[in-house]
């Protein structure tokens, strides 16, 4: 067993940049991977969201939109639209039976 402690140095593969801690070395691949991947910022919370459509769902937190909730089986809706398109297969499965 050897006592010597190691010094880690860790390197960012993308642009060489040595730094002492995993942590500041994620950090700063991050602003690498902000460079080629595009984020979509809340505007309201500054959260950042790879996706559009996370976004825009995380959104309606802030809007205090009531969510739709199917009045079949109860499941919740963001959009208005498509609730009413999820209840219509409800109504389509009614009229089979009927
Ligand atoms: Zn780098
Ligand atoms: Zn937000
Ligand atoms: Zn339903």
């Amino acid at each position: 067993m050897k006592d010597i402690v190691e010094i880690k140095q860790f390197m960012c593969e993308k642009c060489g940049s040595q730094f002492c801690g995993i942590g500041t070395l994620k950090k700063h691949l991050e602003s690498h991977s902000r460079i080629k991947q595009k984020e979509f910022n809340c505007d309201t919370c500054g959260k950042l969201f790879l996706d559009k459509g996370k976004l825009k769902k995380h959104q309606y937190i802030h809007l205090n939109v009531k969510q739709f909730e199917c009045f079949v089986c109860g499941k919740d809706f963001y959009e208005r639209s498509k609730m009413k398109r999820h209840e219509k297969t409800h109504k389509l499965k009614d009229k089979v039976i009927a």
